[in-house]
């Protein structure tokens, strides 16, 4: 089967002949390919204190507002593992900064779900972290290091929001100035698109430096 059973997106299965079928659409056309990955959360947390059937339900709500958030027709989403899913984003118009855009769309919407969940490290509602990661796909490029990218951007994004406690987390790879502009409310042509500054909190008083 191609369909998840707990949320109707496609499955794993169906990402990876997806993601092949886009890999070798993009490397004719010469054109971009990007990839999300988002992941919820503390989510064995929030299993451990609501329970797994609260846990399922939650799941699908993400799920749902997930693929809600994705506006383009050619834009993919699957669920890629237990609280991990994936975005394919071909064509045009998808630039690191653009994807980065939808990340942060994608990671706002599951936000603004408002779930809580006393399992958090970051607030009082479930979040999501992001990873992304693009490419142009040349002939001698292997597709798993582009998703290997995006995963370790997953990563940074999850080590950054514990570490500097800033509850708007995503990453990209190898972008650093990329991410600098968004964190800044920036995009790249410099405007102030994105209107909220990273939220900051201390959860514990400082002294002065
Ligand atoms: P992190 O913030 O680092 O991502 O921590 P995490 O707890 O989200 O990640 P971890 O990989 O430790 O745990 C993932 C949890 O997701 C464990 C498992 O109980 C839960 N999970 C995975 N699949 C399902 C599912 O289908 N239903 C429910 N209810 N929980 C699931
Ligand atoms: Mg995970
Ligand atoms: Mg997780």
């Amino acid at each position: 089967s191609y369909v998840d059973a707990l949320t109707s997106l496609a499955n794993r299965r169906r990402f990876d002949d997806l993601f092949a079928e886009e890999w070798r659409r993009s490397l004719r056309a010469g054109s971009p390919l990007s990839l999300i990955l988002l992941d919820i959360d503390s989510f064995k947390g929030y299993n451990d204190a609501y329970g797994h059937l609260v846990g399922d339900d939650c799941l699908k709500s993400v799920a749902l507002c997930l693929a809600d958030g994705l506006v383009r027709s050619g834009d993919a989403i699957a669920r890629y593992g237990g609280e991990e899913f994936a975005v394919i984003m071909p064509a045009e118009g998808t630039e690191a900064h653009v994807t980065l855009l939808v990340a942060e769309h994608l990671r706002r919407r599951v936000e603004r779900l408002d779930v809580p969940s006393i399992a958090s490290k970051v607030g009082r509602v479930l979040t999501v972290s992001c990873g992304v990661a693009t490419t142009i796909p040349g002939v001698d490029d292997d597709p798993a290091e582009l998703f290997r990218r995006a995963d370790e951007a997953l990563y940074r994004a999850k080590r950054l929001k514990l570490d500097e406690l800033i509850t708007r987390s995503y990453t990209i790879d190898e972008a650093p100035q990329a991410f600098a502009d968004l964190a800044a409310g920036r995009n790249a042509r410099g405007d102030r698109q994105l209107a909220e500054q990273p939220e900051r909190r201390r959860t514990h008083a400082r002294g002065p430096p």
